[in-house]
Order: C-alpha cells, then sequence, then structure tokens
C-alpha cells in the first residue's frame, strides 16, 4: 500500500505545494544560491574549532536564551548607535522572518511584497497563515512603483510590509526616500531584508539609516552572504527594542544553539577577514554586468552578489545548457531571465565562456 503526504490529514492551504530550495548538485562550478565563494581559512576553522571545543564543555546546560553577547557583537557591527536591546539572532535571516510575522502576522493579517523578489517571503507568510498580497515591480528596470505601493497599501492594510534592498533576484537597491514614503504610509511594520546590503554600490544607503524616529521599521540582515557564513545559520536583525521584545513572545526557547552563538561570535571577532572578499565581489559583479552588456544580454543594475540576465526565449534550455557544462545558476526571476552568483575570477570566468557556448555569442 503506498501512503503519500496527500493521505494524511495535512492542512488544505499546503495540498498540492512543494518545498522551497534551488537544486543541490554536485557540479565543479556552484553560482546558484548567492553564497560567498571563498571558504573560511584554515587559521579561522582552527580558530572556529577552538571556541566550539570550549562551548563543548558545557553543553550539557542550554545556551543562553537571549543570545546577549551574540547580539552585541552584532549591533557593534551594525553601528549607528544600535545596542544588543536593538537587535535580535536566529537561524538565518529566514527564521527572523518567520518569527516577524509569528508576531505581527498571522490569520486574518496580510502581508505585501513587491514581486519578483525572494520568494520564501511568501512561503513563510503561508507558514504562519498569514495571507499575501504581491504588488508587481516596475517591469523595465525592477524597481518599485512607490506610487503604486502606497496606493496597493491604502487598499490592503497590511499588517506586515516586505521591502527587499538590494533585491534578490533583480539585485535592485531602493531609494532611501522611498522607504520613508512606504514607511509613512504602512499601517503595520516594515521589513527592509537587507541580506545582501554588504555588497550595495558606492551612495546606496542602508535603511539602517533610518531606523532613528521609525520604531516599526525592521532591518533584517545575514551572516550566509557577505560574511561567508551560510554554513552556520545566522540571521539577525535591527529595530526599536519594543519589537525585539514582541519576537521573545514567538520564539522558541533555546532557539540558537550554544555552537551557532560561538561560530558567530568568533566570526563577527574575524569580521574584517570574512568580509575581505567583498570588496572583490563587487568590482567583479561591475565586470559581469558590464561584459554581458557588451555581449548584448539584458542586465538589471544589482547591487547585489548576483546578476539578473536575459533574455531568453527558452531559459530552461540555457541553465541546462550551462549544467551541462559543469556550471550551475539558478532558473529563477522573471520568465525569460536567469540569475547568477558572483564568484571567484575563475568560477566566473567558467561561467563566461559556458554561457558564450550555450547561447553561440
Ligand atoms: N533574504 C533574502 C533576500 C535572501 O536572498 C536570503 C537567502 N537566499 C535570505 C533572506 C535568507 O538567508 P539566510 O536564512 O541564510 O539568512
Amino acid at each position: 500500500m503506498s501512503f503519500t503526504l496527500n493521505d494524511l490529514p495535512l492542512r488544505e492551504d499546503l495540498r498540492g505545494r512543494s518545498p522551497y530550495g534551488a537544486p543541490q548538485l554536485e557540479v565543479p562550478v556552484v553560482l546558484n544560491t548567492n553564497e560567498n565563494p571563498h571558504p573560511p581559512s584554515p587559521r579561522l576553522a582552527r580558530a572556529l574549532a577552538d571556541a566550539v571545543a570550549e562551548t563543548a564543555l558545557g553543553l550539557n546546560r542550554y545556551p543562553d536564551r537571549d543570545a546577549l553577547r551574540l547580539r552585541e557583537g552584532l549591533a557593534a557591527y551594525l553601528g549607528h548607535g544600535l545596542s544588543a536591546q536593538n537587535v535580535w539572532a536566529a537561524n538565518g535571516s529566514n527564521e527572523v522572518l518567520q518569527q516577524i510575522l509569528q508576531a505581527f502576522g498571522g490569520p486574518g493579517r496580510t502581508a505585501m511584497g513587491f514581486e519578483p523578489s525572494y520568494s520564501m517571503h511568501p512561503i513563510i507568510a503561508r507558514g504562519t497563515g498569514t495571507g499575501w498580497v504581491s504588488v508587481p515591480r516596475r517591469a523595465d528596470d525592477f524597481r518599485i512603483d512607490t506610487d503604486a505601493a502606497l496606493a496597493a497599501i491604502a487598499e490592503h492594510r497590511p499588517s506586515v510590509v516586505f521591502l527587499t534592498s538590494p533585491n534578490n533576484p533583480t539585485g535592485t537597491a531602493l531609494e532611501i526616500a522611498d522607504t520613508e514614503r512606504i514607511l509613512r504610509a504602512a499601517p503595520g511594520v516594515v521589513v527592509v531584508d537587507e541580506a545582501y546590503a554588504e555588497f550595495r554600490r558606492e551612495g546606496t544607503p542602508s535603511a539602517l539609516t533610518l531606523l532613528d524616529g521609525h520604531p516599526r521599521l525592521i532591518v533584517s540582515r545575514t551572516m550566509s552572504k557577505a560574511f561567508a557564513l551560510a554554513g552556520a545559520r545566522v540571521g539577525y536583525l535591527a529595530a526599536h527594542p519594543a519589537v525585539v521584545d514582541a519576537l521573545q513572545l514567538v520564539r522558541l526557547p533555546y532557539h540558537l544553539s550554544s555552537v551557532t552563538q560561538t561560530v558567530a561570535r568568533v566570526a563577527l571577532d574575524h569580521a574584517d577577514e570574512l568580509l575581505g572578499a567583498v570588496a572583490d565581489l563587487r568590482a567583479e559583479r561591475d565586470d559581469l554586468v558590464a561584459w554581458l552588456r557588451g555581449h548584448g544580454f539584458a542586465v538589471a543594475d544589482s547591487d547585489a552578489n548576483f546578476v539578473l540576465f536575459g533574455e531568453f526565449e527558452d531559459r530552461t534550455r540555457i541553465w541546462q545548457a550551462l549544467l551541462d557544462r559543469q556550471v550551475l545558476i539558478r532558473e529563477v526571476g522573471p520568465p525569460g531571465w536567469l540569475r547568477v552568483t558572483v564568484g571567484t575570477a575563475e568560477e566566473t570566468a567558467a561561467f563566461r565562456e559556458a554561457l558564450l557556448a550555450a547561447t553561440g555569442r
């Protein structure tokens, strides 16, 4: 007898859904999940291992439920006069976002996003029983049409508004003035998902500059991208201390393991080393954008460590042709477009060569 999930008393709104996730394939050039291509140095790996060994001596005890020392370190990293009371941390920014929706969304409430954007936002909304309203970005440059945003906010009165800047998968950054207008109009909390903040181009400010005076603004960040620590699962946010109090109502006790807290703290102590490649990755990104344009591809301006490019009649065929040449990128975003993460110089060179071969340019 075959028994599948359809035979389970699954929630109706989850029936027929597929789990989120890019294919995890073992190929030499992996440019599909916007990771930092540089692993920790052996010296840093040793420092991490030593600190974890120390932590291991106390693993019979629960971790610090409030992760206070880690939050102090994250606040110091962010600057802007923030303290531990302004910061909250969890297992990846995905968990941070989930806690935000648990506290401020939920049944009978609505969250709003400007798509194409990070596809986990609507998935986490669904998981928390929060309604989802999708407002399209402008088709020509993938920017948020602020007037359309304000109209949608007035119509739907969302409890949570997601702004992703730089946006995934388009790389588009949001102007501070637009964020401010949306903040003033939104009746609930406004989350600026800044997972890729460290890769912004010169002159693009962070929403952190708006925290003072905007107690319903939440800026979420992650150690998965610029910090090259995706495997450790550490995300965090900065907000008014009252927001942090609210999240403590929904977080599971001891959600962030002692090992995770230790690894994140040691990583912060070595921030200079871990963030050392960011300048190179930004330069590599700008080169890649110019190269793609030079070869006649359409390319979205990018403030992130990835580039959205197109347009292809059959993007699946191009994606597969690249994979056949051992280069894994992501089939995501508007139809006809593909997204490639900026890797090492060698990886990016392999991508360029494979793309020329795949498209015959
Ligand atoms: N926000 C955005 C915009 C992302 O692209 C990602 C990762 N792809 C995340 C949040 C989640 O990252 P993590 O859970 O690893 O912090």
